[in-house]
Formats: C-alpha cells, structure tokens, sequence
C-alpha cells in the first residue's frame, strides 16, 4: 500500500511517498498555474499508486468548503475547489492541510517532535507559519486555519505585515523581518541569503540584524510557551537552518522573558525534516486517512 504527500508551494511542489517501509522524496519546479501542478501530481501518482494523497498548501484553507481562502503566494490556487477537483482527477481520497500545520504533524511523526506530548512547529520563511500537535493530533481549528501564529500582533503601532495589519510577529520574524532589521542597520537592501550569508563571515551588522530578529522571535516564542506550556517547539525554514545561532540565541532571550515554569519544561529545536517537513506531515495525514 502507498500513500503520497505533496506539498504546494509557489514555484516548486515537494513530494514523500512512502511504498512499505520505503521512502521517496523530492522537489519538483512547476509554473506558477494549477494545469502545471495537477499534470506533476499526476505523473507522481502513475509513480507510486497511491492508496491516498495528503496535501500541504500555504494560505487558509477552509475546511467546510474545500477551498483556499487566503494565499498570498499561491494566489491563482484561490477559490479552487482543491479537493474535489483532485478527488475527481486522481481517483483516490485526498485530504488537505494548510502547509504549516502539515510541517508540524511531519516534525511529530518524523522528526524534532517525535514523542512530545504538545509540539508546536514555527516554519519561518518568505512568512511565518505555524502548527500544533497536541497528545497526537494535529490541532487545525474548526475551519482549518488554527495557528496563525505569523499573525499575532507583538506591537500595535508596528511594522506593517504582508497581510496588511500591523506589528504582526511575521513582520519582523520572516526573511522580510530580517532585511527590514538589516536595513535599518545599514541603509541597505539587501536578500536575507545575503544577510546570512554576511553574518557567517563574521559581518557586525548582519550579525546584529539576526540579533534583532532573534529577539522578536523570542517574543514570539514567549506567547507560544506562555499559551500552550509546551515540551518541544520546532523552527524550521531557511533562516535557521543556515544561521544556527538564532536558536541559541532566541532561547537565551526567552529564558530572560518567559515565566519560569513553561521555560524549564520546553526545548527548542530545531525542524529535523528541512524543507520536507510538510511533505511527510501531508504523507502520515494520508496515511491516517487510509486507516
Ligand atoms: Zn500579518
């Protein structure tokens, strides 16, 4: 029996299928056009026959309609009826998650959260994503858009976010944050592969500007221990997996603001699974539907 998880992104679709014990991964370019992406799902499954197929997708997919509501970039998946469409087309049951929150069920099943009892995942890229698995299950709100963690405002009189509110945490812990921070530094604009990139030569002011960001993120992490008291919380994304150090030292500052007790019990680690983490947590979601 084979299950395949997909997860959509803008410019890429990343796939785990899993034959028996066997495991497949990868990451395909598609163009930016739902025609391109159904024609690569399809040839993964005439790969693996799958029994069921989990999808993650970035954006607020609503669960009661089958449609994604929000997704600012993956705009021309909007509207669509995702799951009937790919019900239809592919033959198979299909269950679909919002990308993040797949990413956290990936790190419970797979990877940094194995075993926790409360796993809270931060996926921090172009945005700033969030998931939650509590006792096991993944916790995704009634409609499917629970832990929008990117949006919680830290300053009401803050940086304007890509959603249009401002002081959102995503404003300033997202690789967007992190060229404002080096910006303000420096005068400046410049990609956050670039900042990093500076800040492991040893550059003070990229290595300020990741300070900076780690700060917020503390804040950020803050909120999630003071809320959910959990054991693990896992970052996964870009920033920290090429600048290590904003793990260490966002932990040092949410030691210094945190409440004593949540901090001694919860550890934060870093996403096991890279960028696969949502195409797992998709997998083990269809495989959950199989059953
Ligand atoms: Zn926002």
């Amino acid at each position: 029996m084979s299950v395949l998880g997909i997860d959509i992104g803008g410019t890429f679709i990343k796939f785990a299928g899993k034959s028996g014990s066997d495991v497949k991964k990868g990451k395909i370019p598609t163009e930016s056009r739902f025609d391109s992406i159904l024609t690569e799902i399809k040839k993964l499954c005439k790969n693996f026959h799958p029994k069921s197929i989990g999808i993650g997708i970035a954006g607020l997919y609503d669960k009661k309609t089958g449609k994604l509501t929000a997704s600012p970039n993956i705009k021309f998946l909007e509207g669509i009826d995702l799951k009937e469409i790919l019900e239809e087309e592919l033959s198979v049951p299909v269950v679909i998650e919002n990308d993040a929150s797949a990413a956290a069920y990936g790190e419970y099943m797979y990877g940094a959260g194995k075993g926790g009892k409360i796993v809270v995942c931060l996926t921090l890229g172009t945005g700033l994503g969030g998931g939650v698995v509590i006792n096991g299950e993944l916790v995704s709100g009634v409609s499917g858009s629970a832990m929008e963690i990117g949006h919680i405002t830290i300053d009401i009189n803050g940086w304007r976010c890509h959603c249009g509110r401002k002081g959102c945490l995503e404003a300033y812990v997202s690789s967007y944050g992190l060229e404002r921070f080096y910006f303000f530094l420096t005068d400046q604009s410049i990609p956050s592969s670039q900042i990093i990139i500076l800040a492991n030569e040893g550059k003070l002011e990229a290595m300020k500007a990741l300070e900076e960001f780690a700060r917020h993120l503390a804040v950020g992490l803050m909120n999630i221990t003071h809320i959910f008291n959990p054991d693990r919380v896992i970052i996964g994304g870009g920033i920290p997996a090429y600048y290590p150090a904003v793990i260490d030292l966002a932990t040092a500052e949410l030691k210094k603001i945190a409440f004593e007790l949540p901090f001694r019990d919860v550890k934060i680690k870093r996403a096991d699974l890279g960028e696969y983490s949502g195409a797992f947590g998709a997998m083990a979601l269809a495989e959950k539907l199989k059953r």
